[in-house]
């Protein structure tokens, strides 16, 4: 061990309390499914963690069922200021267990504790809080007359960020009044079932969240259900398209929120050294298993050499391996395909012609890993410099002047995010309005707010979430 090798310090798994079998949570209980159970499994070493519930067509139902009744007989009629209790009373709970949520989601997704522990929890929390405050003051925010629920929300979240896209589903639509079935991702069920528990510990009304497991066919049979009135899609734009398709015509209400390939442009008065460290966050941070990531690197010409040189060395101190040890900076690929298609992406990449260079990591011999990578010399027409890696994968295009940049940037069917790094405050003005993406960050990169509305463009989805722009999507008749 060198000098500058840190001992392992894993966070104890012994605050976990899980069970062995987990059931749907369908009107306040966890009952079991009619599909097959699933395990999840930890993809760090593919180690079983728990067996889960598989919700067919009938339990979708049932839920639906549920979040009804309790729509009708309690949510609709209880006060906004009552709903309000219950949400800040959730975000308590989810403070007082956050060491237990940040263990179950670094097991279950592999993404290093020290984000879990410091990021999503923390901002669950602030998610709930936020929408807690919301719940008795909808009439007093240019949100309409009489601002309503729409009544049952369906509700679909991606593995990336597991608790944090439930918190971004779940706290908007319970402030505004609408009761709801989530439908969590296959290979990452676990915080939400432990989310199940502090439902239950909260008392919330049984049925207002309904909780089912399952796979791909779930969350159809969650879209197509006519009980539902509003859907809400956090994942792929090929998923996000079927289900566009699915409500075209119902009178349901969708947002979607779908994939990105956002431009992280470095111009040559940039201090270079935070700018490396942003974009290393920008790309790195959950093992680049995120939709807003910063995967396309442009940097003006000038400083190329300069910066790729820093970025190799900074990324060569990155301590890829264990999730769950408070040094990891680079956790586990969320599952065997997402890992072959970060693969599959990256090898064409190559034959494409672009260089590739990666991070020199010892990978475990279990799990599914991808180290750190870097592609320079990406032409615009390359599939990595259009294409969604979602993963751990930098393409590095350049630039001369502004003007190209903002091209290079926009030439996307993407529109999620954006990042400027430049010393100039009028350059980040003129540059940002320009960008056609839903939030540009300037000089900082993948920071959330839960008062800040997020969404993006064209293939990246429509509606937007967070801030009083998110409650829109979740009442009748109020515009954003
Ligand atoms: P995905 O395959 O679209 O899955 C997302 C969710 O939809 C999962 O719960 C999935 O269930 C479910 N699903 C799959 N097929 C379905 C169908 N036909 N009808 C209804 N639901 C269905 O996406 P993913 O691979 O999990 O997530 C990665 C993608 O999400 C990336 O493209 C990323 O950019 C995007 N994303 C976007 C945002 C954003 O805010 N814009 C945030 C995070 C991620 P199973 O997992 O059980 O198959
Ligand atoms: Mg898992």
């Amino acid at each position: 061990m060198s000098f500058l090798e840190y001992a392992a310090a894993p966070e104890s798994r012994s605050i976990l309390n899980l069970r062995e079998n987990y059931g749907l949570f369908i009107d306040g209980k966890f009952v079991d499914g009619r599909g097959d159970a699933f395990t999840t499994i930890s993809p760090a070493d593919e180690a079983p963690i728990a067996s889960i519930a598989y919700a067919d067509e009938e339990d979708v139902d049932r839920a639906v069922a549920a979040a009804r009744r309790a729509y009708d007989k309690v949510w609709s009629k209880m006060s906004g200021r009552d709903r309000g209790k219950y949400l800040f009373r959730i975000a308590r709970l989810v403070q007082e267990r956050a060491r237990e949520l940040a263990v179950a989601e670094s097991l279950d997704n592999g993404k290093p504790i020290k984000e879990s522990r410091d990021v999503d929890v923390p901002l669950v929390a602030s998610w709930f809080f936020y929408y807690a405050g919301w719940a008795d003051k909808l009439d007093y925010a240019g949100l309409g007359a009489n601002p309503r629920a729409h009544g049952v929300a369906g509700q679909i979240i991606p593995w990336n960020f597991p608790l944090l896209m439930l918190a971004w589903k779940i706290a908007p639509a319970l402030a505004a009044g609408n009761t709801v079935v989530l439908k969590p991702a296959e290979t990452t069920p676990l915080s939400a079932l432990i989310f199940a528990e502090i439902l239950q510990q909260a008392d919330l009304p049984a049925g207002v969240v309904n909780i089912v497991t399952g796979a791909g066919a779930t969350g159809a049979a969650l879209v197509r259900h006519p009980d539902v009135d509003k859907v809400a899609f956090t994942g792929s734009t090929g998923v996000g398209r079927d289900i566009a398709k699915a409500v075209a015509g119902t009178g349901k209400k969708v947002t979607l929120e779908l994939g990105g390939k956002a431009a992280n442009i470095v111009f040559d008065d940039a201090p270079i050294d935070q700018a490396v460290e942003g974009v290393v966050n920008g790309i790195f941070f959950n093992q680049g298993h995120v939709c807003c990531a910063g995967s396309r690197l442009l940097v003006q010409e000038s400083i190329h050499d300069e910066v790729i040189d820093r970025l190799k060395t900074r990324l060569s101190t990155l301590r890829m391996g264990d999730p769950l040890d408070k040094n990891t900076d680079i956790g586990a690929i969320n599952s065997a395909a997402q890992l072959a298609r970060i693969r599959e992406l990256s090898d064409i990449g190559e034959v494409e012609g672009a260089e590739r260079w990666s991070a020199d990591c010892v990978i475990p011999e279990k799990g599914f890993w991808f180290a750190p990578t870097i592609f320079t010399g990406v032409e615009a027409s390359h599939r990595i410099a259009r294409e969604e890696v979602f993963g751990p994968v930098l393409s590095v295009l350049t630039f001369r002047t502004p003007d190209e940049a903002i091209a290079k940037a926009n030439n996307t069917p993407y529109g999620l995010s954006a990042g400027i790094w430049t010393d100039k405050g009028s350059r980040i003005l003129a540059v940002a309005d320009r960008l056609r993406a839903g939030v540009v960050w300037a000089n900082t990169f993948n920071r959330f707010d839960p008062a800040s509305p997020f969404g993006g463009y064209k293939e990246s989805g429509y509606g937007r979430e967070g801030g009083r722009h998110g409650l829109t999507a979740y009442l009748k008749g109020a515009a954003a």
